[in-house]
């Protein structure tokens, strides 16, 4: 086969342990999936779960041990953080049970959905979709995933992100609204999931601005840390 140009080369991400890499297929996001941030953002209550993507060119992976850089976007002047646990799929399928979604985990890593907030809300308002301020350009920093097996606990692990060694956000997977396994029941109901894809799993409360020259270190425990620079 010929292509009328070269394709764009596979996005991949470090795995922990090996040297083959896990090749990105989507990257779905869960919105509001803890509650404390769910108030931040001005609503409350447990509502069935709901997701947007980021296409799979906005995922920069980070090395293990390595800082990452990302650009300040244009466009925008108040860049958040959202520190997450990612949960990278690597047997497809749809109409998964919350039960049998174990089966389906590749395994885990640290994510920053990274968003221009001012953007995203602007699109609120107007009841029009988020793309512009979720799936922008580098937008989706993660690092090495873990086996599931190596993982420890990701449901009851502790995350964080600091910015220039402050906590900016720090809590635990326990607090998520929707667990992985439910997350993974609802997201196969709506879409038929592949090997490859991503979820970042949703974000605690703390959510705030980056600026150039800020260094975000991001945690979840058991999978190591994620570090990026914003240039
Ligand atoms: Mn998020």
């Amino acid at each position: 086969m010929s292509f009328v140009f070269t394709p764009p080369a596979t996005v991949s991400v470090p795995v922990v342990g090996q040297e083959a890499r896990f090749p990105v297929h989507r990257v779905y996001c869960v919105g509001r999936n803890y509650e404390e941030h769910a108030k931040e953002m001005g609503f409350t209550g447990r509502e069935p779960p709901f997701f947007f993507l980021k296409p799979a060119d906005t995922v920069v992976a980070v090395e293990a041990g390595a800082t990452g850089s990302i650009p300040y976007p244009s466009l925008t002047k108040n860049l958040h953080h959202e520190i997450e646990l990612v949960v990278a799929i690597g047997t497809g399928g749809k109409n998964i049970a919350a039960a049998d979604a174990h089966k389906h985990i590749f395994g885990y890593a640290v994510g920053l959905d990274m968003t221009r907030r001012d953007l995203q809300g602007e699109m609120k308002k107007a009841g029009r979709p988020w793309c512009i301020g979720k799936a922008y350009d580098h937008s989706a920093p993660i690092g090495p995933i873990t086996p599931a097996a190596q993982a420890g606990d990701v449901n009851n692990a502790e995350l964080f992100v600091q910015v220039d060694g402050k906590d900016r956000q720090r809590s635990s997977t326990a607090k998520l609204i929707w667990s992985v396994a439910e997350t993974i029941e609802y997201l196969s109901a709506a879409w038929e999931l592949q090997p490859g894809d991503l979820i970042y799993t949703g974000t605690p409360e703390g959510v705030a601005a980056v600026v150039s020259g800020d260094t975000m270190v991001g945690s979840v425990a058991g999978l190591g840390t994620l570090t990026v620079k914003v240039e």
